[in-house]
């Protein structure tokens, strides 16, 4: 583009520069979106508008686990259906969607909000370690589910906790390796996943 030279009207273009922003929206996509909304109803632009904004206004962290919630704790600390003596751990929030997925598990749930990573600094106080530590402390948990992605900082994650919670008499397992190593879980299928877990191993 021309600098200084917008070709279309500011409101479209700068529409077209927001969604550019997001994961796996290239500048064709958020074209093609732009003038997708420019032509859709108002009511459905409204719609997806206010729940934009409503994920960011009503949703929050579970204080237990630190899954995205509406109530604090979320439906899976609450439930008294879940087998309280397993935890898995999951960077994500959105790897507990896949996981559930698959309807295998039936346990509870910690996000760490991330993986250690050295090279884009994050290190282990950035992620929720120690709320994970905090909470194994006298809890009825007898089993951790180490499953962080399969790339490089997944692993390292992976073995980190590790070291810190086998000391405490609770087994540590790790999902199986059905899954390719490079794997984000939100994207494994369920045939994968269910795998995974039902192979998941001690670590
Ligand atoms: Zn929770």
């Amino acid at each position: 583009m021309n600098q200084g030279f917008i070709p279309t009207a500011e409101a479209v273009y700068k529409l077209i520069q927001e969604l550019n922003k997001l994961p796996g929206i290239g500048p064709k996509s958020a074209q093609r979106l732009t003038y997708y909304l420019l032509r859709a109803p108002e009511e459905q632009t409204k719609q997806l508008a206010e729940a934009i904004l409503s994920v960011k206004q009503t949703i929050k962290l579970c204080s237990i686990c630190f899954n995205v919630t509406d109530s604090d704790p979320c439906s899976f600390c609450r439930s008294d259906q879940r087998d309280r003596s397993k935890i898995c751990i999951v960077e994500q929030p959105q790897d507990i969607l896949a996981l559930e997925h698959t309807g295998i598990y039936k346990g509870l749930y910690h996000v760490l909000h991330g993986a250690i990573s050295p090279t884009e600094g994050v290190g282990t106080d950035d992620i929720r370690i120690k709320e994970l530590l905090e909470r194994l402390k006298n809890s009825s948990v007898d089993e951790v589910i180490l499953a962080t992605n399969t790339n490089l900082e997944g692993e390292q994650t992976a073995m980190y906790l590790s070291k810190l919670i086998s000391p405490l008499s609770i087994r540590v397992t790790r999902l199986a390796r059905g899954l390719p190593f490079g794997t984000e879980l939100e994207y494994a299928d369920d045939v994968t996943l269910t795998r995974a877990i039902e192979g998941r191993q001690e670590f």
